[in-house]
């Protein structure tokens, strides 16, 4: 699950983890309202959505009068921002946090990650924040420094300070940034959070040390543990898509193809997203049914494909193990039937009662094609994607 910026922040300040004073606000004398009541002579301006990259493309306005910050929240408010990592349509802004301005003498990068390959928590440090980090990795890695923590024992003050003194921090910025850095790994250690990217981890002009900047994701498995955060979720930020599917109980995920998948298991799913692209197709979704889907998720499953414009073709690739294949048929046909399909639908059954499965799908007058192995079903809903 991911958070706003300004949640993030609430998050770290109430840890312990320096953050800018600032306010969330929902309309333009909201943020006015905020400036006046944060005072000083400089405010920054920040649209708050899921995705980085704000800076870059308009969406963090540094402003020197409480009429400025009005102008910024005016450009701000109902603009659909587009960042590298939005997608062309961009994405709306609905919030934005006002902070008091902070004088920056270094801009650095903190983030942290679960490792999953040595199962421990990655901590990297660089001292090109502000930038892409992602641009840093590719052209100088060697200006990313990293520590591998223990979870069992957690981040010892020595090598919180090895790691920040290779940021060429020393005397009280370097004790600043060993202390911000231990509070930003409790913080992520207790939310059972698994990403957090402070970027710009700003030294200010009196040594201060200081996150500009705040990304947490959080564990999903673990949010039972943490209503807390659970109440922080802003469905606006979430693919409508996979909204809808996830209240009906199936597990979908947009992509960028053409091609829609319904399958049963995630593991089967997997193996037809891929076959679909060794056949030079592109799937449009991922989408696991389960191994009990009724016909009332089969057809909210289809509706939720065809909502896609991009669809040209479905492939409904189903093995038949708890599930039986004449129950699917029958399903299949029902949905089917419900939303009037238009476009090509390509079926492959296998496994329990296959044989009466197929012949409900022959029986009904659904126009559809049917294939018996995965290569061919890929083959065949390939070629109709493209025809
Ligand atoms: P991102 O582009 O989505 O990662 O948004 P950031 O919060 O990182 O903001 C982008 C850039 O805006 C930062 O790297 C800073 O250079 C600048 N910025 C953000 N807050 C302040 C501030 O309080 N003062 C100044 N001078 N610049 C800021
Ligand atoms: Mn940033």
């Amino acid at each position: 699950m991911k958070v706003h910026e300004y949640q993030a922040k609430e998050i770290l300040r109430s840890r312990g983890v320096p953050v800018p004073r600032g306010q969330a606000c929902f309309n333009v004398d909201d943020a006015v309202n905020a400036a006046g009541a944060l005072g000083g002579e400089r405010w920054v301006v920040k649209a708050q959505i899921h995705a980085g990259g704000r800076g870059k493309g308009g969406g963090v306005k540094v402003v020197s009068s409480v009429e400025d910050v009005r102008k910024a929240a005016e450009d701000l408010f109902g603009l659909m921002l587009v960042t590298h990592q939005t997608g062309s349509q961009g994405q709306e802004v609905k919030r934005l946090l006002v902070e008091e301005g902070v004088g920056i003498a270094r801009e650095l990068y903190v983030g942290l990650v679960i490792d999953r390959a040595s199962q421990k928590v990655a901590v990297m440090a660089s001292s090109e924040g502000g930038t892409e980090i992602e641009e840093v990795a590719a052209q100088t890695p060697e200006k990313i420094h990293k520590l591998f923590v223990d979870p069992a024992r957690g981040l010892t003050a020595s090598e919180a300070e090895s790691l920040m003194s290779k940021l060429d921090l020393s005397g009280a910025q370097l004790a600043e940034s060993v202390g911000f850095l231990e509070a930003l790994y409790q913080a992520f250690w207790d939310t059972d959070a698994s990403l957090a990217e402070i970027n710009p981890l700003v030294v200010t002009s009196d040594n201060k040390v200081i996150a500009l900047d705040a990304k947490f994701n959080f564990d999903d498995n673990a949010l039972f543990r943490h209503p807390d955060i659970v109440a922080l979720r802003d469905t606006d930020e979430e693919d409508p898509a996979e909204l809808e599917a996830s209240a009906v109980g199936l597990n979908y995920i947009s992509l960028d193809g053409n091609i829609g998948c319904l399958v049963n298991g995630a593991g089967l799913a997997m193996a037809t997203m891929d076959i679909i692209q060794l056949y030079g197709g592109e799937p449009a979704n991922f989408l696991d049914v389960g191994g009990g889907a009724t016909t009332e998720q089969v057809t909210e499953a289809f509706k939720i494909m065809l909502r896609n414009p991009d669809l040209k073709a479905i492939l409904v690739n189903i093995f038949g193990g708890i599930m039986r294949c004449d129950v699917v048929a029958e399903g299949l046909v029902e949905a089917a039937k419900v939303v009037k399909l238009k476009i090509p639908l390509v079926v492959r059954l296998e496994g329990t009662n296959v044989e009466r499965g197929r012949e409900i799908l022959e029986a009904s007058d659904l126009d559809m094609l049917t294939a018996t192995t995965m290569a061919e079903a890929a083959e065949k809903v390939v070629a109709a994607a493209k025809g």
